[in-house]
């Protein structure tokens, strides 16, 4: 099986870690501190704060920018449930913007959803497809308003040159295993902010600061949400890497772009030319006589060795947001759930296997063609 996304990690890597396990520190020790300058430098960001997860940084960033009780943020559905469950748990409501076809939240529809409630803008930059920044820093400064991306698709990604990690008030990170890069599991805030990277640390590690000798004291309340050692030797090693996974990742894309600039079965994401995109993901859109053909089509494609995926389930269509949000349906957001699926695209991929899952998948996409549309 291709799986749709997954790690590669050589030598020199486990060369790193092994490294670090005979070292004296497996924690809290200078790796850390490298990794962070490493993202700052490679992102152009003046603060990289690590975290265990981007979940624990999502809620660190979230709680140090002060969003509480009843705020409003505006958010995308098409995310992992991680960047709305960290403001919910802060108690702040979701408000759902709805998406384009790549996606990405639909930024002309931001400035109706804004109200005296509202604090914060967070963004996906979905499958590393950077968002719109410039037009959502114009309307988040217009209305005094935060601009967070979640950016757990995207580092390496850039607009005119400028990388993901520099252009939104926080971005966060995440290093799970088949994430852009990884540390098995990890993430980061990335800010400009000296207090928030500051009050993001104390956040992180019990709000605790040292004094001298054995006095210490905690000034804030915090968590323990600290990355290894283990995982930072890790992760500096894949950061140095990281442009070459994404050009790997990009003449992958680049090649089914070619084989399938012609189907008039689905669409692709388009990646405008001033912008690099990550290439976290490569989804597809069914076009609409396809959809109730999707269970099978996405049975036989796993049958066949291609490891597909779908990104993903509006968040309001959980259970949970039922519950305590009430029923939602935004158009595009449910449709793009019907539609969407993602096929391999990562840098452990060879040519071979490139043309193998463009083959298979058109091959099993026309066999359903002709089943005729859904009523
Ligand atoms: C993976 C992911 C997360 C959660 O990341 P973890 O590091 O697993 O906590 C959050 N948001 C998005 C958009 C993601 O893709």
């Amino acid at each position: 099986m291709i799986p749709y996304s997954t790690q590669l990690i050589e030598q020199d890597d486990i060369d790193a870690v092994v490294e670090v396990l005979k070292s004296p520190f497996l924690t809290q020790g200078a790796k850390v501190e490298e990794f962070e300058k490493a993202l700052c430098s490679y992102t152009g960001s003046k603060h990289a704060v690590v975290f265990n997860s981007a979940t624990s940084a999502l809620l660190g960033a979230y709680t140090v920018c002060e969003i509480k009780k009843d705020d409003e943020i505006i958010t995308t559905p098409i995310s992992f449930v991680a960047t709305s469950n960290m403001f919910i748990s802060l108690g702040a409501k979701p408000i759902w913007c709805d998406i384009k076809l790549d996606g990405n939240m639909d930024e002309r529809l931001l400035e109706k959803l804004i109200t005296p409630r509202t604090k914060a803008i967070v963004g996906v930059d979905f499958a590393g497809k950077p968002l719109e920044f410039s037009k959502i820093r114009e309307i988040a400064n217009k209305h005094n308003l935060l601009f967070i991306d979640d950016a757990s698709h995207a580092l390496g990604s850039s607009v005119e040159g400028q990388k993901v990690g520099s252009l939104s008030d926080m971005t966060i990170l995440s290093f799970h295993a088949i994430k852009p890069i990884t540390t098995g599991e990890g993430g980061a805030v990335l800010t400009d902010s000296d207090e928030w990277a500051a009050k993001l640390r104390l956040f992180r590690s019990h709000g605790m600061v040292k004094k001298e000798l054995w006095s210490s004291d905690m000034v804030s309340l915090g968590h323990n949400f600290r990355l290894t050692e283990i995982a930072a030797a890790l992760g500096i090693s894949q950061l140095k890497k990281l442009d070459s996974f994404v050009k790997t990742r990009n003449e992958i894309a680049a090649y089914y772009d070619e084989r399938f600039k012609d189907e008039k079965l689905f669409i692709t994401q388009k990646i405008p030319s001033n912008t690099l995109s990550a290439r976290h993901l490569y989804p597809i859109i069914l076009n609409s006589e396809l959809q109730c053909a999707k269970e099978d089509i996405f049975k036989e494609l796993q049958a066949r060795g291609l490891g597909v995926q779908v990104h993903y389930k509006p968040i309001y269509q959980n259970s949970f947001y039922k519950e305590h949000f009430g029923d939602i349906s935004l158009q595009v957001a449910d449709d793009f759930y019907k539609s969407e699926i993602s096929i391999p695209c990562h840098q452990k991929m060879t040519q071979e296997d490139a043309s193998f899952v463009a083959d298979t998948f058109l091959e099993v996409l026309g066999k359903y063609s002709h089943r005729g549309s859904c009523f």
